[in-house]
């Protein structure tokens, strides 16, 4: 019996991107597998970390990572770690960071809320988050006058729907830390197809979530300079306790590298390539129906497709057409970012083929 019968737990089709609320992504068989070998037996918590670090470092090219619960966990041991580097004493003693510069600088247009504001994983740690620029744009010389000594560390983020104002140019943002003499921590969430390129920024450490498109289970890599991964581990034994991987987290990251490493990318480009025209193909002929497919705007290898409902030839507006396939069975989540304005986007990477075809049935029922 599946879990969905056996608990009463509501269907879902993803087409919203790696998004938390509704489960994020779909482990391969083979990860699951892993994970689940992993769940019955013992390990030494510590050789699994070093392998892991092994394995990211193969998959990255950086010096060592480490496994974390998660992203937000990532953002706020990493920040710890500026603060406290290898100290045991300084890592037991956080949150109270007495004696430790604890000034967090992150351009203002990067106070994100991916869910939680980034600014409470910041202060969760104990550390102090200090806005640099404005909304609208923060300039390489904004960020490194706000970085005076008594700073840690500073913060970026890639450019994405959740940051505003004018993209901040993340090598010179990377460099203006460096010239302050403090290390630059990049949130790269679901930036782990990217994670090379935001190493070659010269970023010294790069966070991302292993359960975004990597497909692992929850998890969160920290990735970059060994003495800050090393930094992070030693939170362990203080704030990290809580934050901390499971064995059959860090086994079913690994599994997932080695499936990554393994996989045919222009392959698994093509097969969402191939979803992308079959979903095009479906709606096309609806009345008051524009469809085209966008590439990613943060850089990653594939499209989505994004439906423009003309208000006086289309059935349902935007936002009503999203409701609608909320209210079916199974629900149908989209991306919402472009409601307002008309626009309905599709994620089709979490979809198998028959998925896709399910969504056109759909949308050929509601506007059609
Ligand atoms: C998803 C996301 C996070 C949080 O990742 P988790 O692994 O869910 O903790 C942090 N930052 C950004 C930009 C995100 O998109």
């Amino acid at each position: 019996m599946s879990l969905h019968r056996r608990y009463g737990l509501t269907r879902v089709i993803n087409a919203r991107g790696p998004f938390t609320p509704i489960g994020v992504s779909r482990s391969s068989g083979e990860t699951a597998a892993v994970v689940a070998e992993a769940l019955s037996h013992h390990f030494l918590l510590d050789e699994l970390q070093d392998r892991a670090s092994e394995s990211i470092s193969r998959f990255t090219g950086a010096e060592a990572g480490t496994v974390t619960h998660c992203a937000a966990a990532g953002i706020t041991l990493a920040v710890a770690a500026a603060m406290t580097g290898r100290s045991a004493e300084r890592a037991a003693a956080l949150p109270v960071t007495e004696g430790m510069a604890d000034r967090v600088v992150l351009p203002a247009g990067h106070a994100v809320n991916y869910g939680q504001s980034i600014l409470q994983a910041v202060r969760l740690s104990g550390a102090t988050p200090e806005l640099a620029g404005t909304e609208a744009g923060c300039p390489v010389a904004d960020l490194e006058r706000s970085l005076a000594s008594t700073h840690v560390c500073c913060l970026l983020l890639v450019a994405s729907r959740l940051t505003r104002g004018e993209p901040v140019d993340l090598a010179a943002a990377v460099s203006a830390a460096h010239r302050r003499g403090v290390p630059a921590i990049v949130d790269g969430a679901a930036q782990d197809l990217r994670i090379p390129d935001l190493l070659g920024t010269g970023a010294d450490i790069v966070v991302v979530s292993g359960q975004k498109y990597l497909a692992s289970p929850t998890a969160g890599l920290v990735v970059g300079r060994r003495g800050l991964v090393e930094a992070v581990r030693a939170q362990e034994k203080g704030i990290g306790r809580a934050m901390k991987a499971s064995k059959e987290a860090i086994l079913g990251v690994m599994a997932a590298i080695d499936e990554r490493e393994r996989s045919d990318r222009d392959g698994w480009q093509r097969e969402q390539d191939r979803k992308v025209a079959t979903f095009l193909a479906r709606v096309d002929g609806l009345a008051g129906v524009a469809a085209r497919a966008v590439p990613d705007p943060t850089g990653l290898p594939f499209g989505r497709v994004h439906l423009r409902l003309d208000g006086r030839d289309a059935r349902l507006s935007a936002e009503a057409l999203a409701v609608a396939l909320r209210s079916g069975s199974p629900q149908i989540h989209v991306m919402e970012h472009g409601l307002s304005s008309g626009d309905i986007v599709f994620e089709l990477v979490q979809l198998s083929e028959d998925e896709v075809r399910a969504v056109g049935r759909r949308l050929t029922d509601l506007l059609d």
